[in-house]
């Protein structure tokens, strides 16, 4: 069952933000639409918003209780999660422990290749212009993120790693890279601070089970390898969530 009624904010590929009925709150509802590369390629698969709903609020409660700030607030039902109402940066950032999907495309380097460290890259959030590539020198030009907006996004984003990395680990399925957004919210004193934002879930993360590297995350829709929610379901019972 679904509880809103309200005004939408802003509808994106797979989600509905609405206005929340207390102040500075926003509904987040999770759509069943798969899209991918840039919405070229779009389905409907029932019941993949449910479980990301659930997996996210599981994977933002640990990341909160480990110390980085979220958006979340709480579950409300299957398909919606009350959230703090941010100012989104428009910087998508993404962590790499393996090399698949783009940076293999762009430099050519190993499929699979193990990083000695986690490689952080910076994307532009910009459906129309692709999500360009970006640098850091791009993001403070554009003041599209203060300086030290950037390294706290960087250190959380590394800290947002070791957390799900192992969490992942302790289920035997292997974190190869993952995408995160932060956003603005203002203290009590009216100061800036960032907190994280949108969701984690096998739609933004890259996971393989560790023995048999089967794909359990979005790559089944995007090079269509099998049953999508047979593999969000693997990821959400693995993680021991129970969805009614
Ligand atoms: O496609 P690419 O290899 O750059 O994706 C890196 C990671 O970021 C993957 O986990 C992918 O699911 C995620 N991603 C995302 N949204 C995008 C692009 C990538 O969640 N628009």
């Amino acid at each position: 069952m679904v509880t809103n009624i309200n005004k939408i904010v802003y509808e994106g590929k797979a989600k509905i933000l609405y206005n929340g009925l207390e102040p500075k709150t926003l509904i987040q509802y999770f759509k069943d639409d798969a899209t991918a590369n840039n919405a070229e390629k779009h389905a409907i698969i029932k019941s993949k918003g449910i479980l990301n709903n659930f997996i996210s609020e599981y994977l933002m409660n640990k990341i909160e209780l480990c110390g980085v700030p979220t958006h979340f607030i709480k579950r409300i039902n299957d398909r919606e999660q009350l959230i703090k109402k941010v100012k989104i940066i428009p910087v998508e950032l993404v962590v790499r422990n393996k090399a698949t999907g783009s940076i293999v495309k762009r430099y050519g380097i190993k499929e699979s290749l193990q990083f000695n460290k986690p490689i952080i890259e910076f994307f532009y959030k910009n459906d129309s212009l692709g999500d360009p590539l970006l640098n850091e020198n791009h993001i403070l030009e554009f003041d599209w993120a203060k300086p030290n907006e950037l390294e706290i996004m960087k250190y959380y984003a590394l800290k947002i790693n070791k957390i799900l990395t192992d969490i992942f680990n302790n289920i035997k399925i292997d974190l190869i890279d993952f995408k995160v957004e932060f956003g603005r919210i203002k203290d009590n004193k009216n100061k800036d601070f960032i907190i994280l934002a949108d969701e984690i879930s096998p739609d933004n993360c890259r996971l393989w089970d560790t023995d048999t590297k089967k794909r359990l995350d979005k790559d089944i829709f995007r090079k269509d390898l099998g049953d999508l929610i047979d593999g969000y379901q693997e990821v959400a019972s693995r993680l021991g969530i129970k969805i009614n």
